[in-house]
Parts: structure tokens; sequence; C-alpha cells
């Protein structure tokens, strides 16, 4: 292994994902997540070299997770607190309107991450977590945090403010902070290279679609505006999350079914989207249903598709025209389907997929608009631990930390 190894940690409410990466290369030595933490039946799941390694049982908090997987990582050959890793890069999901960019990790850092709970409840305690089990477990590594919201920090006002009372809406940081900003502005990245263009000349459309989506309009490299919002519920129909509804339907359902404001939250938040819809949340169980003639399921996708339909026209004409338009993620990268269906019939603003490269299965980052097509479109494979590891090495590497 060299010395100029990142790993990359992805913590959740009951999960850890991580990666141990070169960041110049981009090859991946070790991989792997732990899953169910505080649950019975939790495990590890641990990848190197294409062999897994498993681990079953009961762990109890992050701090025991990651322990283990530096056992692991000892066991298959990677010691990491010996073999010295250059940075630890954390994802984490907000941060207000503190950070906004990559930044080295001390105790006010820590604390400041954690004070931001009360706007990613679900998200930041976890990442808190994370940061302070590798802090424990590799003690001499800077660790930098790299954060989800930081690429939309700059939204322009209209797009960011929520019309709602000014001052309350300045007490409690409500505004639109974005969400998905590494992959976004690494997919943003990846398409000018790949049409040889300049950022600062190009107008882009992006949609991630994974587990969580959103879409942004992005002018001359910075984005103008994004569909999620002051939370990651805001925008596009996601697997559990419904996105765009009513704020009405909030107060309605608290008098009318006498939800609490923490089950209405629940319920938006795990219970919503595909899932609410049709029982499903993955894409793939989705489009089963749909071929075994489910109504339900048919609707959830219509609805779907609906709404990237809608921003794809709002952002058309933010934007005042529009150079690529470009899908990744999960869904994005791997369903032709989706990707026909959300341009479908546009050929008079110049939208033009191809049919036969839109349902090549090329892994790569590709056009799918038909040769001289306006509007270039386009596939690109999103890599978030990758876009993490050159900024936790860019950090270090500036502050001549490690
Ligand atoms: P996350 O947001 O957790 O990173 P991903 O980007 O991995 O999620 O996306 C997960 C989604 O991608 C799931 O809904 C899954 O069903 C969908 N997906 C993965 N492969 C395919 C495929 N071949 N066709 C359609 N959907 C797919």
């Amino acid at each position: 292994m060299n010395d100029d190894m990142v790993l990359v940690l992805n913590s959740g409410s009951s999960s850890i994902k991580y990666q141990l990466l070169d960041p110049e290369s981009g090859v991946v030595a070790a991989s792997g997540m732990v899953d169910r933490i505080g649950e019975e039946h939790a495990g590890i799941e641990h990848q190197v070299d294409g062999r897994i390694f498993e681990h079953r049982g009961p762990i109890a908090d992050h701090a025991a997770g990651l322990r283990l997987v530096f056992q692991m990582f000892a066991e298959s050959g990677h010691d990491l607190a010996a073999a010295g890793v250059r940075a630890v890069g954390h994802r984490v999901v907000h941060g207000g309107e503190v950070f906004y960019q990559p930044t080295l990790i001390d105790d006010a850092v820590v604390a400041a991450i954690s004070e931001l709970s009360s706007l990613a409840p679900l998200h930041n305690p976890a990442n808190v977590a994370g940061i302070e089990s590798a802090r424990a477990l590799l003690p001499g590594v800077p660790q930098v945090a790299v954060f989800d919201t930081a690429f939309f920090h700059g939204l322009p006002g209209a797009a960011k403010t929520y019309a709602i009372d000014a001052k309350l809406a300045a007490a409690h940081g409500i505004r639109k902070y974005g969400f998905h900003g590494t992959s976004h502005e690494y997919v943003s990245g990846r398409v000018a290279a790949l049409l040889e263009r300049d950022p600062a000349e190009l107008n882009q459309i992006i949609f991630h679609l994974g587990n969580g989506a959103s879409a942004s309009a992005i002018r001359g490299g910075h984005p103008i505006d994004t569909t999620m919002g002051l939370t990651p519920l805001e925008g596009l129909v996601m697997g559990t999350r419904g996105g765009d509804l009513d704020p009405g339907i909030i107060a309605h359902l608290a008098r009318s079914a006498q939800l609490s404001i923490d089950q209405i939250d629940e319920m938006l938040n795990r219970n919503a989207g595909l899932k609410g819809l049709s029982g499903v949340n993955d894409f793939r169980e989705l489009q089963r249903l749909i071929d075994a003639g489910d109504a339900a399921a048919r609707l959830a996708y219509d609805v779907y598709i609906h709404r990237m339909r809608r921003y794809l026209g709002a952002y058309l004409i933010e934007l005042g025209g529009v150079d690529a338009i470009t899908f990744t993620a999960g869904v994005g990268e791997n369903s032709p389907q989706v990707r026909a269906d959300a341009l479908a019939g546009l050929s008079r603003f110049g939208i033009d997929v191809d049919p036969d490269r839109n349902v090549a299965e090329d892994r790569v980052a590709r056009y799918i608009s038909a040769p001289g097509a306006e509007i270039a479109v386009l596939v690109v494979p999103t890599n978030e631990e990758l876009a993490i590891a050159q900024a936790a090495h860019r950090v270090v590497t500036a502050q001549g930390a490690g």
C-alpha cells in the first residue's frame, strides 16, 4: 500500500460505508459496509482484491463498528494504523451556513457539525459519531469533513429563499441548502471534460437519481438552483421520500389523522415516494411490479417521471438554454427507460435521445444523444468517494497537515 491513500467514511444512522483509495488514480484498495449498527443482526462486509470478508453479530455503536473494520483491514493485509493513511475524508450531510468547503476537523469543527444537528437530525449525529470514532482510532491522521450542502452554498437569493416570514426563517436557518453537492460538482466537472469545454462556458442540468434523488441547474460551473431544500425531502420523487408536496398536507394530517409531527416526519422520510405509492422503494423491484401489470407501481413510475419533467422545464427556462443534460447514480446510470421517458417528445427543444446509445450497457461516461443533436445528453457514473478523497487530499496538502 502506498502512503498516499485516503480512507473515506460515510456514516449513516445505522451504517458506515467506507473505501480506502488512491485519490490520484482512483484505485480502490478496499471497501465495505457496516450494517444495522445497534441491532442484533449487525454485520460487516469487507472487500479487498476481489475477496470478501464477513463479520456477523451485534455491533453496539459506530465506535465498535469502526474498531471491527480496522481489525478486518489488518487481517486482510492493510493495517491502517501502521501503514500511514494520509487523511480520512468524512461525508457530512449538513454544513448549514457555516461550512461551504472541505474543512480540516478539530474539536471546534466537531462541535459545530454537532450543533447543526437540528437541521439534519437523522444525519449529522451519525456523521459526528463516525468522525469521533475515526479520530480515536487514527489519532495522528488529519481528518477532513466534506459537506453535501457545500456546492450549493452560493445559490442566488431568489432560488434559495422560501417565501415565509423572513424573521422566522432567519432565526431558524431556513433556506434552500441543497444536497448531493459532491456528486453534482463531480459529475458537472466530468461533463465539461467529456465535452472538452471550459466549465465556465457551459449550462448544465444534472439528474442524480439514486435512493435519494435531486436535480441541479448549473451555469458556468456554479449551481443556480437545485431540487432539495432545507432538508433532503424536497424536490423529486425518491425511494422513500415524496419530494414536493403541498405543505398544507402536514397540518391536515396532524389534525385529521391525529399524527404527531415526529410521525409525519418519519412517514415523509421513510414511507413516502415510490414506497408510499407502490410498496417498494427499490427501482428494480418497481420495474418488476410494472412488468407484472401492477397499477400502483405504474402510477408511482408516472409520478416519478412527471416530477422530473417539471424540473427539466423549470431549469431549461432558468438557465435560458442548456448545453448538456446528464443522468447519474443508480437509477440514472442504469435505467434507459427512465432516461427515455424523462426526455421523450422534446425534439423541438433540441433534446433527442438516441435509442441505441441509450440502451448500450457501457459502464463509462458516454453520450446518449443522437449524433448532431443540439443538446448533449449524457450518462456519467458518479463517484462521491473519489471526490471526497480528492478533496481531503487537497486540504491536507494545502495545509501541510499529515
Ligand atoms: P444511493 O442513493 O443509496 O447511493 P444508488 O445510487 O446506488 O443509491 O441507487 C440505488 C437505486 O438504483 C435503487 O433504486 C436501485 O434499484 C436502482 N438501480 C440499480 N441498478 C439498477 C438497474 N440496473 N436498473 C434500474 N434501477 C437500478
